[in-house]
C-alpha cells in the first residue's frame, strides 16, 4: 500500500467579514463563526491511497468540510451530542471525554453527523463483499454504458494463499514459493489460470466491436476485473464497515482497502477513531457463559466454558490466551 497522495486545488480563504447578523433579508439571519473556519482536507480535492495492483481509494469530500480552526470532524459529533444534554451541557465540557462516553455507551447517532465520500476502484469480488454494507450511498461504473477498462487483479506469486484448515471461508497460509518446488508450481498454475481468464478481454472487446451489446458482452468477464464507484457513508456506519472488514476474518483484499480507508479518515476525526479502537475494534466482547467461566477462573477453577459446542470452547480458549491466561 502506498502513501496518501493529495490532489490539491488552491484552498479558498473562508471570508466571514461580510457576514452580519440580521442583514440578509427575507427573515434569514446568518452568524459569523467565532473562530475562523479551516478546510478539514487541507485544501485538497482528493486524498488517495493506491491499493492492490490497480486499485485505489480516494477521499473526495466530507461533512463537515469546514471546521473551526484547531478542531476536527469530531466537533460535529460533539455539537450534535450536546443538543441531547440541554441544560446538562455545562457538565459535559470535554470533547474527547464526551466522544469516548458516547462510543462506550453505543449512543451512535451523533457519529452519523459526519459524512465521508470516497471514490474507490477495486476488483469486482471485493465490490461484492463491500456492497453488503447497505447503509451507504453508492453509484457504480456502468458496464452497460461503457467498455470496462483492461484492469485485472493478479496477486504476486508470493501472495497466493492456501485454503485455511480451521476456517472454511478463509485462506491464511501462503504457498512457500521460495522453499518448495511443488508449492511454487501450484502458485504459478494459479497465476497462469488468472492470465488465461484475462485473455477473454480481447474477445469481449472484439464482440462489442462486432455489435454485441456491452450489457451482454460483459457477462463473460471474471470477478478479478476492476470496477469503480463513489461510496458515501456516515462515520457511524463507516466504522461498522471497518470493524468487520479490518478484522482478520475478512478477506485480505478487502482488508487492504479497509486499512487504507482508516488511514484516510483517522486524521479527520482522531478522537472518534481513538475511542473506536479502544471500545470496539480493539475490545473483546464477553458472553454470559464466558463471564461465568472468568468468575470460575478467579475463584481458583480452570475457567472451562459451560458449552457443549467445541468451536465455542476453542474460541474461549483462544480468548483466554489473548488475555494472558494459559489456554485450556
Ligand atoms: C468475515 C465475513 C464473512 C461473511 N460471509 C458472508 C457469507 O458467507 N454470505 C453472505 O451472504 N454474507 C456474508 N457476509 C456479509 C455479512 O453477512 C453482512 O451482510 C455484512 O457484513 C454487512 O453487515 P451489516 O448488515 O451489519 O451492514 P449494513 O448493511 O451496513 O447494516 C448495518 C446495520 O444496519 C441495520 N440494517 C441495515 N439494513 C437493514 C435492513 N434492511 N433491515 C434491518 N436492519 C438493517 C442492521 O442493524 C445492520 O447490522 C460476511 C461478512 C464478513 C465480515
Amino acid at each position: 500500500m502506498q502513501d496518501v497522495t493529495r490532489a490539491t486545488e488552491a484552498p479558498k480563504p473562508v471570508s466571514t467579514a461580510e457576514i452580519k447578523p440580521d442583514r440578509v433579508g427575507g427573515g434569514m439571519t446568518r452568524t459569523a463563526p467565532e473562530t475562523p473556519l479551516v478546510d478539514i482536507m487541507g485544501g485538497s480535492s482528493r486524498m488517495q491511497i493506491n491499493v492492490l495492483d490497480h486499485g485505489f481509494i480516494a477521499l473526495v469530500d466530507c461533512m463537515p468540510r469546514l471546521v473551526p480552526q484547531g478542531q476536527s470532524a469530531d466537533s460535529a459529533i460533539v455539537q450534535a451530542a450536546r443538543v441531547s444534554y440541554g441544560q446538562g451541557t455545562k457538565k459535559v465540557n470535554e470533547d474527547r471525554g464526551l466522544i469516548r462516553y458516547l462510543l462506550r455507551h453505543r449512543h451512535t447517532t451523533p457519529f452519523e453527523m459526519v459524512e465521508l465520500k470516497f471514490h474507490v476502484c477495486m476488483p469486482i469480488f471485493v465490490a461484492r463483499q463491500w456492497i453488503r454494507h447497505r447503509t451507504a450511498n453508492v453509484n457504480e461504473y456502468s458496464a452497460r454504458y461503457s467498455i470496462l477498462p483492461d484492469r485485472f487483479y493478479t496477486p504476486n506469486l508470493d501472495q497466493v494463499r492456501k485454503q485455511s484448515k480451521s476456517n472454511r471461508q478463509g485462506g491464511e497460509e501462503l504457498f512457500r514459493v521460495h522453499d518448495d518446488a511443488q508449492e511454487l508450481k501450484t502458485a504459478q498454475e494459479f497465476v497462469q489460470y488468472l492470465d488465461d481468464v484475462e485473455g477473454f478481454y480481447k474477445r469481449y472487446l472484439a464482440l462489442t466491436e462486432q455489435g454485441v451489446s456491452r450489457e451482454m458482452a460483459r457477462i463473460g468477464l471474471p470477478v478479478n476485473m476492476y470496477t469503480e464507484w463513489y461510496w458515501k457513508c456516515d462515520l457511524h456506519n463507516t466504522l461498522r464497515f471497518l470493524s468487520l472488514r479490518i478484522d482478520s476474518h475478512a478477506q485480505a483484499e478487502i482488508r487492504a482497502f479497509a486499512e487504507a480507508m482508516l488511514k484516510l479518515i483517522e486524521p479527520l476525526a482522531p478522537a472518534t477513531i481513538e475511542a473506536w479502537r479502544d471500545y470496539d475494534v480493539g475490545a473483546e466482547h464477553l458472553s454470559r457463559l464466558e463471564i461465568e467461566a472468568l468468575r470460575d477462573l478467579a475463584s481458583g477453577g480452570r475457567g472451562e466454558l459451560a458449552s457443549d459446542n467445541s468451536r465455542e470452547r476453542a474460541e474461549w480458549s483462544e480468548k483466554l490466551a489473548r488475555f494472558g491466561f494459559p489456554s485450556l
